[in-house]
């Protein structure tokens, strides 16, 4: 059966996404699910969530609870599904068991597939035999034939057992496979054998559910990871011998990790939420998605979800697989942070921050807002949680970095340094940026010395840290008091750590 992309008017495109909810949404699912999601938005078509649960064992709620969560965060909604109102879907599969059941007895009231009563033993034996004969294994269809006595009522060979249901399959020639991102690819019928379309317990398997939902569903692309391709001929010749039209097929290549090997929980974090949890932007995170395997030329790598739904193509799926490159996500995520409104950065902080240490410290007890904060990092930021670890000093306890500390102890000239510029900002009035600039800088050239050197040991005092937001930005914020503490603090410090530099710098001679 022939079919292509120009035989549908746009808005005809029915696509799906069909996670298997057996845990986190990862970023090849999330990636199947944004092409899937782009085809539709850019030709007005329909984009449908289907949850594939009937891998009763290893499916559960929970997990379904995170897909939904990811896609949503993600901002990929769907468009249809089983509920009232707007609040539809998604389909799940185990809700649609009627629909399957009924489709299985039609195949065998027209003799298109057949009861299989093998047992695991008998199918085991075949396997063996096939080892030893070094073929790849395929179900004999010793059941095939007993079907006229079954359906005499005698229960055939297989009286009083369990059986299974199988499809007919021709035993040669080859299956077609047009696929929009690899080309042609033919599957030899004879390596497929008559494959179970329902289970002993009754419940379908994947290839059979697949198939019957994609034409019920009408279904017009089926775009997925490659590891589905070998299945494709399974559904295509379901989706036949139901007399449906199979959809159009692209398969996907795998997303693979800086070694080239298939990307994996091996590679660090794979699951949106972890992306998510480490502060990265859902604009970065689809942008980067959808260039791992598409592009809209040679130069461009920057679109704005929009940009992507007015320029994405199926043809521009590239079916060479694409390497995850970690810096490139987070240079991207840094340019996506620096393009926001500081209020809207802020307003993303306000729904980060609860998950991490500085969770209900800003604006509470004469701490800075976050408003107070986003202009002093928003540059230097590549995730939110770029911010806890460049704010933390201003709501917490202060906690000095080890550099930092030896930085501190190990300046003959700190103890000073540190006093002339308490001295300084004991005098500024008003406390703002402009005024203890203009002091901290009169105060170095008073006691000559260059600014960089004056504020080195200022800035560990007030942070425990060698790098900061700008100087005269970050005392501001903590205000007067909490900076001459600070500085009162570390002088104290720097007595009894001039003990500890020594006893450090010995153990680095020895
Ligand atoms: N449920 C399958 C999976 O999660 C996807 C099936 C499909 O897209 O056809 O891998």
């Amino acid at each position: 059966m022939e079919n292509s992309v120009n035989d549908l008017k746009g808005s005809d495109i029915r696509v799906r996404f069909a996670p298997s909810p057996t845990g986190h949404l990862h970023l090849g699912g999330a990636r199947t699910a944004l092409y899937n999601w782009l085809l539709a938005r850019s030709s007005g078509g329909a984009f449908v969530l289907r949850i594939e649960d009937t891998d009763t064992e290893r499916s559960n709620d929970a997990a379904i609870d995170q897909i939904i969560t990811s896609l949503s965060w993600l901002g990929l909604d769907w468009d249809e599904g089983p509920g009232v109102g707007g609040a539809h879907g998604p389909y799940r599969q185990m809700e649609r068991r009627q629909l399957y059941a009924d489709a299985a007895e039609r195949l065998l009231a027209e003799k298109r597939a057949y009861r299989c009563y093998c047992t695991p033993e008998e199918l085991d034996g075949e396997r063996r035999e096939a080892r030893k004969r070094e073929v790849p294994y395929v179900y004999s269809g010793r059941c095939r034939n007993l079907e006229a006595s079954v359906d005499a009522g005698n229960g055939g060979g297989g009286r009083g057992r369990e059986s299974v249901i199988r499809l007919k399959t021709p035993s040669e020639g080859h299956t077609l496979v047009h696929d929009l991102v690899r080309g042609e690819v033919s599957f030899e019928n004879a390596l497929c054998g008559d494959f179970i379309l329902v289970r002993s317990n009754g419940v379908p398997t994947y290839n059979f559910a697949v198939a019957i939902d994609d034409t019920a569903m009408e279904i017009t692309h089926v775009i997925r990871g490659d590891d589905h391709l070998p299945n494709t001929p399974k559904q295509i010749m379901v989706a036949e011998a139901l007399g449906k039209k199979p959809p159009l097929y692209g398969h996907l290549p795998l997303i693979l990790g800086p070694d080239r090997a298939p990307l994996s929980k091996r590679h660090g974090a794979v699951s949106i939420e972890e992306f998510r949890s480490r502060g990265f932007l859902r604009e970065a995170l689809c942008n980067y998605l959808a260039l791992l395997g598409w592009s809209f030329d040679a130069e461009s790598t920057l679109f704005s979800m929009d940009e992507l739904v007015e320029k994405f193509s199926i043809e521009r799926v590239g079916s060479t697989a694409a390497a995850f490159d970690m810096d490139k996500l987070l240079w991207m995520n840094g340019h996506y942070i620096r393009e926001l409104e500081p209020v809207e950065l802020a307003e993303r902080l306000e729904a980060y921050l609860p998950g991490t240490k500085l969770a209900g410290l800003p604006g509470r007890d004469g701490n800075p807002d976050i408003d107070d904060l986003v202009p002093l990092v928003q540059e230097k930021m590549k995730t939110l949680e770029d911010f806890v670890e460049l704010t933390d000093f201003f709501f917490l306890p202060l906690e000095f970095e080890k550099k930092a500390l030896r930085k501190l102890t190990g300046n003959d000239r700190a103890a000073e340094l540190l006093d002339a510029a308490a001295e300084a900002l004991q005098q500024v009035e008003p406390f703002d940026i402009e005024n203890i600039e203009a002091a901290l800088r009169r105060k170095a050239d008073e006691i000559d010395v260059k600014l960089g050197k004056f504020l080195q040991p200022l800035r560990i005092a007030v942070s425990g840290k060698t790098v900061t937001p700008g100087m005269f930005e970050t005392l501001s914020v903590l205000g007067r008091d909490k900076s001459l503490d600070r500085i009162t603090n570390a002088l104290t410090l720097r007595d009894v750590g001039s003990q500890s530099s020594i006893t450090q710098d010995q153990e680095d001679a020895g």
